[in-house]
């Protein structure tokens, strides 16, 4: 079994390159903010809760985000591996999988961060915010502010899984497909 984890600031791509891994490696892609968003469309509970953090660009409290996260993973007892995209995004999220996959004998492999500059993401999702109709990537100050919630929160992960020999990154700046060779690279080490 292969779980991977993604890293990357908004915009670096991961949500693209997970649905190729998903392919190739025959994973389960669960992205927290895709599960948020379906939450918000269908006006749950969760989804209200989650609407104004998503709205300001901050990050969804860790105790609704990990009982979320827990639940889409024990909905699919069949999964062959996951594919985390924007989990985990704080140390007690990154604690709290370590111990919910622990129990479940089934260890993260590998994480991998897409790097890429600040301003090259900006124009990313402002051009994203055109056609994909999400208000959090229409406005500039909002991006900046969930990079900077990813230096403050997210980017401390590094340490937490190279304390591991879990931790990889790569150059998130070309075509799609040169930085999918990448992770393929750095995954069939595992293989
Ligand atoms: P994304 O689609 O990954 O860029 O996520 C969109 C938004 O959903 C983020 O800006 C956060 O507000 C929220 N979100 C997604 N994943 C998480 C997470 N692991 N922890 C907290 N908030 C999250």
């Amino acid at each position: 079994m292969i779980n991977l984890v993604l890293f990357g600031k908004p915009g670096a791509g991961k949500g693209t390159q997970a649905a190729f891994l998903k392919e190739k490696y025959n994973l389960l892609h669960i992205s927290t903010g895709d599960l948020f968003r379906f939450n918000i469309q269908h006006g749950t509970d969760l989804g209200k809760l989650a609407q104004s953090f998503i709205d300001q660009g901050d990050l969804v409290p860790d105790s609704v985000t990990i009982n979320m996260l827990e639940a889409e993973v024990d909905k699919h007892p069949e999964a062959k591996g996951f594919i985390f995209d924007g989990f985990p995004r704080t140390t007690d999220q990154a604690k709290a999988l370590d111990e919910f996959l622990g129990k479940k004998q089934m260890p993260i492999t590998a994480t991998i961060a897409l790097e890429a500059d600040d301003d090259r993401l900006v124009e990313r999702l402002l051009q994203r915010g055109q056609t994909s109709g999400r208000t959090d990537d229409q406005d500039e100050e909002k991006i900046r502010n969930r990079f900077q919630e990813y230096n403050l929160k997210t980017a401390p992960l590094r340490s937490y899984y190279e304390a591991q020999n879990k931790f990889h990154s790569i150059d998130g700046i070309g075509t799609i497909e040169e930085i999918t060779d990448r992770l393929t690279a750095v995954i069939d080490h595992f293989l």
